[in-house]
């Protein structure tokens, strides 16, 4: 939905198709036309790509093997492939210099890893969905085989990064995101404050990781930083929640950075007001924003059903009022 608003201040007319796998989509209304199939479906989304010039993708579940066929699909499939899998995942990142992952195995027959450890799920997790904290032997019987374990650390900051690689050569990021994350769901976001070398560090990675990839769009990974030490825990080869922020915090948005990657529009630079933060609205608080008077922008992702812990909206404001726009959200 937000990519399609930005779409429509490029200073050329586009049209706008979608597709996803349900018929109450929230891009539906912002787009011009609608296709609605399933992400495994090669025949349907192979004839939306062949109606439309250029496709994006927003969501990381799509069979990498079905973009692969697709000529106009830029951000590629080998993204896809490599990050849908945990596993693949981490042994990617690891593979590239610069800041690692966070201590892990693969769970199999006859494992051994230190407790307290977090087993995650290889594939399709997202909000902590798929996720184990192991710190007793009684755990263990959440640990499956194919499993990730990986080395729980008791104090973190979390901080994203979000880059654009754009098809003319060039890439462009913004300063580090501080997120907190509240039962594994991002709630809040703000401009972080991290050294310049450590953010360097962070930038160094994230685009290496891109051009590895043979990625173009705008790419987020997380960061752990923990006793002195810097992580990547994942990466997502798409606008991110933590990039929200942007929509009132930059000259340009992360919606705008990714069109401009792709239709090769040069960058400006990216100039940023700190004083921004961003509050996650979960289907729980979804009635209480709806009904209070807020001192910020709510965007309502429009959402035909509101589930508890999930997504259907955020808050953008200012930092100074973030304690007020977390209370907001609860009647
Ligand atoms: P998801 O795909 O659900 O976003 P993440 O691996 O990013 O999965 O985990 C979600 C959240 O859970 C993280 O943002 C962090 O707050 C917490 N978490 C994940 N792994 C660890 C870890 N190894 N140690 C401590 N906290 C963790
Ligand atoms: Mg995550």
């Amino acid at each position: 939905m937000f990519i399609a608003q930005a779409a429509r201040k490029l200073p050329f007319q586009v049209e706008i198709a979608i597709y996803d796998a349900s018929e109450q989509a929230c891009a539906r209304t912002a787009g011009d036309s609608f296709y609605c199939g399933a992400f495994d479906d090669e025949q349907a989304i192979r004839s939306f790509a062949a109606d439309v010039d250029i496709v994006t993708y927003e969501f990381e579940n799509i069979s990498p093997t079905v973009v692969g066929h697709l000529d106009n699909a830029l951000q590629g499939s080998t993204a896809l492939r490599t990050l849908q899998n945990r596993y693949l995942e981490k042994e990617f990142i690891n593979s590239l210099p610069g800041i690692p992952c966070v201590p892990y195995a693969l769970v199999t027959e006859n494992f051994s890893f230190d407790m307290p450890f977090v087993a995650k799920t290889a594939e399709l997790g997202y909000d902590g969905k798929g996720q184990y904290i192991i710190t007793n032997y009684e755990d263990l019987a959440y640990v499956k085989k194919g499993m990730i374990a990986e080395r729980f650390l008791p104090d973190i900051t979390e901080y994203s990064i979000i880059i654009a690689r754009n098809i003319n050569g060039t890439h462009t990021h913004y300063p580090v995101f501080e997120n907190v994350h509240v039962n594994q769901i991002l709630d809040t976001t703000r401009y972080g404050s991290i050294p310049a070398e450590l953010e360097k560090l962070m930038y160094d990675k994230a685009i290496l990781i891109a051009e590895s990839l043979n990625y173009y769009g705008v790419l987020a990974v997380e960061f752990f930083l923990s006793d002195h030490s810097l992580y990547v825990n994942e990466v997502a080869p798409r606008v991110h929640n933590s990039g929200h922020i942007t929509l009132d915090s930059a000259n340009v948005s992360q919606f705008d950075l990714h069109l401009y990657s792709l239709f090769g529009i040069d960058f400006p630079p990216i100039e940023v007001d700190r004083s921004w933060c961003m509050v996650n609205v979960l289907g729980q608080h979804y009635e209480a924003v709806k009904k209070r008077s807020i001192a910020g922008k709510f965007y309502d992702y429009g959402k035909k059903s509101t589930q508890e812990n999930r997504k259907v909206g955020h808050i953008n404001g200012k930092l100074q009022d973030l304690e007020l726009l977390k209370e907001v959200r609860l009647s």
